[in-house]
């Protein structure tokens, strides 16, 4: 075995971490192993250890594993005690080009955060977080990633008996803004300083040495990286679904595949996850969540920033004021881009906008629609935008963008095909019932290549014959 992990965190102190090992399983079998990104980290484990090392049976060397301290805000309300309750971080790796990447386990047992959980997973949550990150990763989209998904021998008890598994994730690193609300609640600055420092060195933040303008640099480049993931997610209809300040990295890439799901017909009051009946987590809504999450962080910095809390709070606010205009300059330019325009000026953004209000009026799907705007005379469903065709192809003849490179600007910014839920649902269920894994290696082929066509492609292209009015995602463990 070839893998020698440091353990960086756990060296943070106890206040961070608690060290305890992975629970042994009767009989771990691999059943997801992802060539490319081991490649990439260059992480080479010969194929007879993967099962045993990645369902924490066999620990790398160097490797003490922990599990995590944090808290976090769950749909607006602070809870104080969260933590891995069945997650260990085995340690942290250092990739080819220097980066270190957290390689880390989840279902792999009880932890001293577990509370009443039974610290394990099951194979159907395990393998969407494959699914589903890897396909986030291919459109682009900044995500933690899943090495490999094994299924442990066990029974998981959930509403029925459903086999076990231990999902292997990777990430820049596992700080969320509920670490920071951790220290904070129990008012302890010196721990949340060392926490700034373990961020910006761990994500190269560009900062000053000291003073406030440290804190409220690191701030912005905080916001900078959320700002940026939120924009992918608004560009591919990615909903998240529980954006609680515990599921939302520092790092700035998508964690938590829980209760996720793809926009369908464009609507932004969209949801799917069963727990999320106010909303507040709809597709439309991500970017005011973000913004209050940011919020959230910002308090947590306010001691560091200065001693007084009104000085604090005054230097901070311009931050906290600027981030919807930041949003919004972004939004506008990613939306010029899926039309094909290179920049967006006030008639670019409201030609997006009439076709997003056009697209909700008349229940039409976010991804198709966009892609069939490519060749627009051939496909009927665009019927109802006939009049703002016309005007589209007038803007970009008055901005002078020859045809070449705005299907190219298109071509690169919408997807030909996403994760559509009732593909994601019935593969899974192959999975779940039968351990058939073929047409799941299929899917994660044609996902690998969202923006090209490709063999099978058109297989998955299709919409839900009931537009997703019944669909329904679950926190599931
Ligand atoms: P999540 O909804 O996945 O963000 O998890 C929220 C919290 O519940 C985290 O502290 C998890 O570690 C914990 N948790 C979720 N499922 C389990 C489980 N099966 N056993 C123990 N803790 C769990
Ligand atoms: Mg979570
Ligand atoms: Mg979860």
């Amino acid at each position: 075995m070839s893998i020698q992990l440091t353990h960086q965190y756990l060296d943070l102190g106890q206040a961070f971490s608690r060290p305890v090992l992975p629970e042994s399983f009767p009989e771990p079998k691999l059943l997801l192993w992802n060539t490319d990104l081991a490649d990439e980290l260059a992480i080479s484990v010969t194929a007879s250890e993967r099962a045993q090392v990645f369902s924490g049976q066999l620990l790398a060397s160097g490797s003490r594993p922990v599990a995590m301290a944090y808290s976090g805000h769950q749909f607006g309300q602070f809870n104080p005690q969260l933590g891995d309750g069945r997650a260990h971080l085995l340690g942290e790796h250092e990739s080819a080009n220097g980066q270190l990447v957290d390689i880390h386990l989840k279902g792999s047992g009880r932890t001293p955060f577990s509370r009443n959980g039974d610290g394990k997973c099951g194979i159907r949550p395990a393998v969407r977080e494959y699914l589903m990150s890897e396909a986030m990763h291919a459109l682009g989209v900044p995500t933690c990633r899943t090495l490999a998904v094994v299924s442990t021998g066990e029974t998981v008890f959930r509403e029925q008996p459903v086999p076990g598994a231990v999902v292997t994730r990777t990430a820049e690193s596992h700080i969320r803004v509920g670490t920071f609300e951790h220290f904070a609640a129990r008012n302890q600055p010196a721990e949340l300083s060392t926490l700034v420092d373990f961020c910006i060195s761990r994500h190269d933040f560009d900062t000053p040495e000291s003073g406030p303008e440290k804190y409220l640099r690191f701030f912005s480049q905080v916001i900078d990286k959320q700002i940026k993931l939120l924009i992918n997610w608004m560009r591919v209809g990615f909903i998240h679904g529980v954006m609680n300040t515990d599921n939302c990295l520092i790092s700035g890439h998508t964690i938590d595949y829980g209760p996720c799901a793809m926009l369908g017909v464009y609507d932004p009051q969209t949801v799917y996850s069963s727990i999320d009946h106010q909303g507040r987590y709809a597709f439309g809504n991500q970017p005011a969540i973000t913004h209050w999450n940011l919020a959230r962080l910002a308090e947590c910095l306010l001691p560091l920033i200065a001693d007084d809390q009104d000085q604090a709070v005054h230097l901070i606010m311009p931050y906290i004021e600027g981030f919807s205009d930041r949003y919004n300059q972004a939004y506008r330019q990613m939306m010029a881009h899926k039309l094909g325009f290179n920049t967006a000026d006030e008639e670019v953004s409201s030609c997006a906008d009439e076709l997003l209000k056009l697209m909700h009026a008349n229940q039409m799907d976010y991804t198709h629609t966009m892609t069939a705007l490519l060749d627009p005379d051939k496909d009927k469903s665009l019927s109802a935008l006939n009049a703002w065709l016309s005007s589209w192809q007038q803007l970009l003849h008055k901005w002078n963008i020859n045809k070449e490179h705005s299907v190219q600007q298109m071509k690169a910014n919408n997807p030909l095909v996403i994760p559509r839920n009732h593909h994601v649902e019935r593969i899974l269920k192959q999975v779940e019932e039968n351990g058939d894994l073929n047409e799941l290696k299929t899917f994660l082929k044609v996902l690998k290549s969202p923006y090209q066509t490709s063999k099978h492609i058109s297989q998955y292209q299709d919409l839900p014959t009931d537009q997703d009015q019944n669909y329904q995602t679950y926190c599931g463990t």
